[in-house]
């Protein structure tokens, strides 16, 4: 019988000669969420629903992010990954394993091959930073010299060799997680669990741990699923993102597509820390168009780039667009950023109408959102000063 699939790059299990292309999609994936529900029963009988609804797949090697609100889910989905929660309904897929099919051994196999970084670092005060990365081993029963080598290996991947002998406590928190890190990756997995593991950090430090978990990913060929509620942290180091919002995805995508339009009002709050809102002295002055004076008038537009174009945004062409008869545009306010390769933002443009010019001011108004259009993905006037 010919072997329909010889020479894919399958991990495990095979697919079956039976398997649908669908089926083959899902068994490339590191995790399914298969149409997960999550209810809680409290003692008392007062059920909670976590989650309802969750299909996702998270490709072998990316890094995934998940964020929502505090309460939306992000925890308990991220520790059905590992078994650490059960679903109520549905199923969740690790290489194509269905974890809830698995015995107490086959958790135990499975949470080798998944590291977990926590927000409070977990570490043990009492061990050092060698003994807390060797633990999972030493648990194991990996011979000495074996566990040597590789807490070796590790502390030099996270920068912390000359932190070997060290206790917790004279470590920052920085450090703390670059332990943390390494203690997850000692039993060499191919999947990393991060729980807010930046939470607790400052932005610097964040940084610095967020360009290490890209590093790993990269180097090790790691997938990387994270939970946090910082927009920032997915900006930074992810490929693709889940909104959750109550329990449920209210939307999902490449980072640059549902950070230059998001579609769902969780994610457009969720963006508001990253968003060039209009500054409150501005927006004080700012008057509705329609009641524009018959002087000449600033008028205010708001400028969109979503990324959704190849092109760089041409902020030469838009100038010369909006500049009539040498009348004065200036950018007011915002900023251009780069994700994944998408140059996307806001932009307050400020550009000169005139009492004498030809046309009503109204008229010029509209041809000058009509110009302004061809520059960008989405123009709006917020008013005239
Ligand atoms: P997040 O991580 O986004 O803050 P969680 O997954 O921790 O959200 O919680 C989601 C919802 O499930 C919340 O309403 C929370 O109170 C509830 N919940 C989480 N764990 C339990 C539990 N062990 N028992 C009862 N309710 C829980």
């Amino acid at each position: 019988m010919t072997n329909l699939f010889e020479g894919a790059q399958f991990i495990e299990p095979a697919p079956s000669l039976a398997s649908s292309p669908a089926e083959v999609q899902k068994t490339q994936a590191a995790v399914v969420f298969d149409d997960i529900g999550k209810v809680f029963t409290s003692s008392k009988g007062v059920a909670t629903a976590a989650l309802a609804n969750i299909t996702l797949n998270v490709a072998r090697g990316e890094v995934f992010g998940i964020i929502g609100r505090s309460g939306a889910g992000k925890s308990t989905l991220l520790r059905l990954v590992n078994g650490l929660e059960k679903p109520s309904s549905g199923a969740v897929r690790v290489n194509g394993v269905s974890v809830g099919e698995l015995d107490e051994r086959g958790l135990v196999t499975l949470r080798r091959r998944i590291g977990m970084v926590f927000q409070h670092f977990n570490l043990l005060s009492a061990k050092t930073v060698r003994e807390n990365i060797a633990l999972p081993l030493k648990i194991a029963g990996t011979p000495k010299a074996a566990i040597e080598r590789k807490v070796d290996a590790l502390l030099e991947l996270v920068g912390l060799s000359d932190k070997r002998d060290a206790y917790p406590a004279s470590l920052s928190g920085g450090q703390k997680q670059r332990v943390g890190i390494a203690r997850a990756l000692v039993t060499d997995p191919d999947i990393l669990l991060c729980d807010e593991a930046t939470s607790a950090l400052d932005p610097e430090t964040t940084q610095a741990i967020l360009a290490l978990l890209r590093d790993i990913n990269r180097r090790l060929d790691l997938t990387i699923v994270l939970i946090t509620h910082e927009m920032q942290v997915i900006r930074e180091v992810c490929d693709t993102v889940a909104v959750i919002e109550r329990g449920e995805v209210v939307e999902s995508g490449a980072v640059w597509r549902v950070f230059g339009s998001p579609q769902h009002d969780a994610t457009r709050a969720l963006l508001r820390t990253l968003v060039h809102d209009l500054p409150a002295d501005l927006a004080a002055r700012v008057k509705p168009v329609h009641d524009i004076a018959q002087g000449d008038a600033n008028i205010l537009l708001d400028v969109r780039f979503t990324g959704a174009d190849s092109r760089e945004p041409d902020l030469g062409g838009l100038t010369n667009a909006l500049s009539v008869d040498g009348s004065r545009v200036s950018f007011v306010h915002g900023g251009i950023d780069r994700i994944q390769g998408h140059a996307q933002g806001r932009l307050v443009v400020s550009a000169e109408v005139r009492a004498g010019a030809e046309g009503a001011l109204q008229h010029q108004v509209a041809a000058l959102l009509e110009r302004a259009r061809r520059f960008a993905n989405h123009v709006e006037v917020l008013g005239y000063v």
